[in-house]
């Protein structure tokens, strides 16, 4: 980009007082949250929170995850660069730019037809170039590319949907928030010989996974 980014002193306060001071150490996260133009993500009267320590609405009543919990769940995932990964829950289409800055091909899947359509114009006026988008039931995974060696949902669900954790490959990783519909654990999903571990890295709170193996549409 040749403009002036009004918005750059924004981004290195978010990095330095939200990102670094809690604790995220992995270079390629904190690069790629210095480097994402998070306003492009939210609509124009919210561009003076973009960088603010709280989640934003999108349309359609969902929402970009606050920061922290972009740059959390991004390095929970430990990508080195050369992995494939699903993301469920495009939303803004924030969180499927900052990895598409760290891997070589990010697959999403959002629900809502005009939230992805929106995040797609938003990522091609960027500039990003290696990002799959598909609309539809994301708890079904996206059967095309499978397997992955990272998935990433950004919507809560009562347990790990089984077709993700069958499109997920061995030795791979899953992020998810499980738990009731107001209040949810973070969890890293592994999955070796076929078994699934699960840990816990504490509460959080997020929108719904709406879908088959997910929640009923009702409370979406
Ligand atoms: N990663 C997004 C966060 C979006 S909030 C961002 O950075 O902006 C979660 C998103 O998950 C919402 O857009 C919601 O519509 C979507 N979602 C909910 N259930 C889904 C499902 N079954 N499949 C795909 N997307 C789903």
């Amino acid at each position: 980009m040749s403009e002036i980014d009004v918005f750059l002193p924004l981004r290195e306060k978010m990095v330095r007082e939200q990102i670094l001071s809690r604790g995220i150490k992995n270079p390629q996260v904190i690069k790629a949250l210095r480097k994402v133009p998070r306003h492009e993500f939210v609509a124009l009267p919210f561009h003076k929170d973009a960088y603010a320590d709280y989640p934003l609405p999108t349309a359609a009543g969902q929402t970009i995850s606050q920061p922290y919990m972009v740059a959390l769940m991004t390095e929970l995932l430990e990508i080195y660069g050369d992995e494939t990964v699903l993301e469920i829950g495009t939303g803004s289409g924030y969180q499927t730019a900052v990895l598409a800055e760290m891997v070589q091909t990010v697959y999403s899947v959002e629900r809502i037809e005009n939230l992805s359509l929106e995040a797609d114009l938003t990522l091609l006026r960027l500039g990003y170039k290696n990002v799959k988008l598909h609309v539809g039931d994301g708890t079904l995974g996206w059967e095309e590319f499978a397997p992955y060696d990272r998935i990433i949902v950004t919507a809560s669900a009562p347990n790990l949907p089984q077709p993700l954790v069958d499109q997920l490959k061995e030795g791979g990783k899953m992020v998810i928030p499980l738990g009731a519909s107001l209040g949810q654990d973070l969890i890293v999903a592994e999955k070796h010989k076929g078994q699934i571990k699960l840990f816990d890295y504490g509460k959080c709170v997020f929108v719904p996974l709406v879908g088959e193996f997910g929640w009923p549409a009702s409370t979406g």
